[in-house]
């Protein structure tokens, strides 16, 4: 069978390899760790780093095409790929703006007279000089690094121009960017996908709450959006994958304020937590369009055929139960329409996603019934 090239062996990677390998393909997984969740159920793994020459140069040779599922990976290796004659989805400039937040939301601003969302009111942070300049009415707000951030990492919320200075003080001076802190009703994400060929695909909105800055469940379609917003936020989602030239899967976070506005918060260009739960509520998963979009196969359906509920699985469960033995996984699946994925990870720490399970059911009542249930099962407290 042909070969598909996963560049970094996480979770997503392993998602993305399972559908895979159901479509008939191998999988060739590049990641420097030797018990990496991807790279231990892939065809191939090559233990190396991202840049590593040789390890680009075998996966090019071995793979006609080439995905990512790391955010941060390194562009050059993107690029190097494409050079040495492999399809490569998504491309590097794609992958840049949405690993620089400054990039990400000068984008944002750029689509917003198509799409009609905006990003937060923002102020980019590289010289003393921009702290002094920075607008009043941008504070309270919260300093985010343009790098790295995730799960609110690299983030502090300040309310005073005295404390957004020490706050960038704390971050190194790095490039940072400054943003309103807004009146949040919800959050809400959209998966989108689009092909080589232009056409576009999104699944229903997905909602979503945090929990320490970390996702904790995500309902599919969110119960909480009104039809018109779902509309907009779907629409400015494949816009933006159009504007880009996009191929692949692409998320979305918006914010939705109290007074109803979409704000465009941040992206990623490659599957994502809250879409976890297309693969069992929506005709086609977001990893199987990921294979489909990456092996140039037409986009499946995103149709959703059940109400979803996703819980997230991190490592604080392991210690809920004693380290020494395993969650209830029996107790778990036991209850109609609660489907268990686990990553393989070895080391269950707290706050490490180690898996999810997606609740499905007839109805949202049947679904949210199903996350109650694994949730007490699991002894998290809702
Ligand atoms: P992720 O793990 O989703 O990549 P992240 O670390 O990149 O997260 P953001 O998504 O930008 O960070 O922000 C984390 C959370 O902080 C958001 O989900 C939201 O709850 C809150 N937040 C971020 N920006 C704002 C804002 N401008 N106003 C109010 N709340 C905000
Ligand atoms: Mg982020
Ligand atoms: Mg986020």
């Amino acid at each position: 069978g042909a070969w598909l090239g996963m560049l970094g062996g996480g979770q997503l990677g392993r998602m993305f390899t399972h559908a895979a390998q159901a479509l008939g393909y191998k999988v060739c997984v590049l990641d420097p760790d030797q018990d990496s969740p991807a790279g231990t159920v892939a065809d191939r793994h090559l233990c190396a780093g991202y840049t590593d020459d040789a390890a680009l140069v075998a996966m090019a040779q071995q793979c006609a095409a080439v995905t990512t599922e790391f955010e941060n990976v390194p562009a050059q290796a993107l690029d190097r790929l494409e050079q040495l004659g492999a399809f490569v989805a998504p491309r590097a400039n794609c992958v840049s703006i949405a690993q620089n937040r400054i990039a990400e939301k000068k984008f944002f601003a750029a689509c917003a007279p198509k799409t009609g969302v905006s990003p937060a009111p923002h102020w980019v942070i590289e010289h003393q000089a921009d702290i002094d300049q920075l607008p009043a009415d941008l504070l309270p707000g919260i300093l985010k690094t343009a790098r790295m951030g995730y799960d609110g990492k690299g983030q502090a919320r300040v309310t005073t121009r005295e404390e957004l200075a020490a706050a960038w003080k704390a971050m190194q001076h790095v490039p940072c960017v400054l943003e309103q802190m807004l009146p949040l009703a919800y959050e809400v994400s959209v998966l989108a996908a689009r092909a080589a060929d232009g056409s576009t695909a999104t699944w229903p909105l997905a909602e979503n709450v945090h929990r320490d800055g970390i996702l904790f469940s995500t309902v599919m379609p969110s119960s909480s959006v009104s039809p018109d917003v779902a509309d907009k936020a779907r629409a400015a989602a494949a816009i933006v994958t159009g504007e880009m030239q996009y191929v692949g899967v692409l998320a979305i976070e918006f914010f939705v304020l109290k007074d109803g506005t979409l704000v465009a918060n941040e992206m990623a260009p490659r599957p994502h937590n809250s879409g976890h739960i297309t693969m069992d509520a929506c005709e086609t998963s977001q990893f199987e369009q990921q294979v489909r979009a990456t092996a140039r196969l037409p986009l499946g359906s995103t149709r959703q055929h059940s109400a979803g509920k996703m819980l997230n699985v991190l490592g604080d469960v392991w210690y809920e139960f004693g380290l020494e033995r395993e969650p209830a996984w029996d107790a778990v699946v036991g209850h109609a329409g609660a489907k268990l994925h686990l990553y393989g990870k070895a080391d269950a720490r707290p706050g490490r996603k180690m898996g999810h399970v997606n609740c499905v059911g007839a109805s949202p009542d049947e679904a949210a019934a199903a996350f109650e249930h694994a949730a007490v099962t699991l002894g998290i407290t809702l």
